[in-house]
């Protein structure tokens, strides 16, 4: 059972274990309670079973649902956060995260701790296989912040900042339907229930809640990635830049983190996603084959690779093509980060979008429901604003993030060798590289970001 969800005497399971579909609710219940307040158990009227009422209910205790609950705090509105698992999610091993990402974490108020413990990023060295560089950059003079972060110290530090009963573990979505007060119902796989007025799907890119709404699960973009943090006990010493090696349909990072952990990555080519592999024995294993003449360095660092930090993903995305895919949001549920925009990694900028799009969904809603009683249009037109702002950031962005991949990922020889010995040391310039990370979402407080049109 939830831990923090008292599950109601009276209930008795439903044993229905589907989502059902996406139904427009006829009537849209009054907005009555008090948003900033706490929730409690009630009856509901029409139904024989007690049910629990929260104001803003979010799905998933990723980054995007720990950011969204945190910047809602921030702004005095509490939700109430449901995780499907035991505890925050430790694996993902690591993540870079750049200007953008950082000024939402400056905005949530918990950045100043995670630069303490995180090494700042000065630059990028580019390698070809054969270790033979080409190419460096400095980011001093981009005003660039880039810092790798390990991902559970990421969810720890932004939940550390809620209320011990804000996330209820063991607590999986199961079903989804609009009550006759036009609420939205939630089922839990223990049977648990909730009626909320908000429900924010921030329940990553197999989103229980976007398959309701309407979307397809992201597809599958040709080529998958092994990650893994390297642990050095007694010190790294690399340079701190993100160190890039690039083969033929292959290639790979490792970034330092902090003076004894370096996070690094291998990115291959596989026409179908890989299957899941439980042995980390057997995955370090086949990492270390794809880059075996590989600098040394590299397998250096994968070798210092304790086996169970060590996770394959294949890798997905899906394009939010305009009148074609499912809105964001719709009548009281809204999507956030990879529920809704899954993008592949290749410009590192799905979690901070994820972290951009909790800023302005708090800010829109918090300002809708300022309104009180009268609030359910207004939080219906603060899901779509929020949508149209975000859609212009993220479909270019899930775009480009594919086409870098498609791009890197050659395997023709002669395309590579173009690209080693012209590209990189000649034609790359680093100013347009990250520009997409000067993005200002605006900050908890200003009505708009400075990019919002
Ligand atoms: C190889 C790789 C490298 C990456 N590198 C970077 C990078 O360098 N920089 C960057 O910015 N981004 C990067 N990303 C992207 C980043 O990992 C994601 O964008 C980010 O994790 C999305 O966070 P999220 O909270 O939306 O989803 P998730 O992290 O997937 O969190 C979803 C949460 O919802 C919970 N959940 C799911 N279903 C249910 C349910 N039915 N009920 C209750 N809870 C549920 C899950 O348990 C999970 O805790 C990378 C991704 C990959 C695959």
């Amino acid at each position: 059972m939830a831990a923090c969800i008292a599950r109601p005497s009276s209930f008795a399971p439903s044993g229905g274990t589907v989502l059902r579909p996406r139904r427009s609710a006829a009537n849209r219940g009054g907005f009555n309670s008090n948003y900033a307040g706490r929730s409690s158990l009630v009856r509901v009227v029409g139904s024989s079973q007690d049910v629990r009422k929260e104001n803003v209910v979010i799905v998933g205790a990723g980054i995007a649902g720990l950011a969204t609950a945190l910047a809602l705090q921030r702004l005095g509105i509490r939700s109430l956060v449901l995780e499907q698992g035991e505890s925050l999610r430790t694996g993902g091993t690591s993540l870079t995260l750049f200007k953008n990402g950082w000024k939402v974490l400056d905005e949530l108020g918990v950045a100043d701790s995670l630069r303490s413990q995180f090494t700042e990023i000065r630059g990028m060295v580019i390698k070809s296989e054969e270790g033979r560089e080409l190419r460096n950059f400095d980011f001093q003079h981009l005003g660039q912040e880039v810092r790798g972060v390990e991902r559970r110290v990421l969810l720890e530090t932004m939940a550390s900042q809620l209320p011990s009963d804000a996330v209820c573990y063991a607590s999986r979505l199961q079903a989804i339907h609009k009550n006759h007060m036009g609420e939205t119902s939630l089922e839990l796989e223990d049977g648990t229930r909730l009626a909320t007025k908000v429900l924010i799907g921030c329940d990553g890119a197999r989103s229980s809640v976007a398959k309701w709404m309407g979307f397809s699960n992201p597809s599958y973009v040709g080529h998958s990635a092994y990650r893994g943090l390297g642990m050095y006990p007694n010190g790294q010493l690399f340079n701190p830049k993100v160190h890039y090696i690039y083969g033929r349909g292959l290639r790979a990072g490792y970034v330092p983190l902090s003076p004894m952990k370096v996070y690094w990555f291998i990115c291959f080519n596989s026409p179908s996603p890989v299957p899941k592999v439980k042995d980390p024995l057997l995955l370090k294993k086949e990492a270390l084959d794809l880059v075996k003449n590989w600098p040394g360095e590299l397998l250096d660092v994968i070798e210092r690779t304790p086996e169970d930090t060590i996770v394959r993903t294949p890798l997905a995305d899906r394009w939010l093509w305009p009148l074609i895919s499912p809105q964001g949001s719709s009548d009281g549920v809204v999507l956030v980060g990879d529920a809704w925009h899954p993008m592949t990694p290749n410009l590192g900028q799905g979690a901070c979008c994820a972290l951009e799009d909790s800023i302005v969904l708090a800010r829109k809603l918090a300002s809708a429901l300022a309104h009180g009683d009268a609030g359910s249009a207004h939080v219906n037109e603060a899901l779509q604003a929020y949508t149209n702002e975000r859609w212009r950031r993220i479909f270019p962005l899930t775009l480009r993030a594919n086409l870098v991949g498609s791009l890197l990922q050659w395997e023709n020889q002669v395309v590579c060798a173009i690209r080693n010995n012209i590209v990189i040391p000649k034609l790359v310039k680093l100013e347009p590289l990250l520009e997409h990370t000067n993005y200002d979402c605006g900050s908890l407080q200003t009505t708009e970001g400075l990019n919002a049109g």
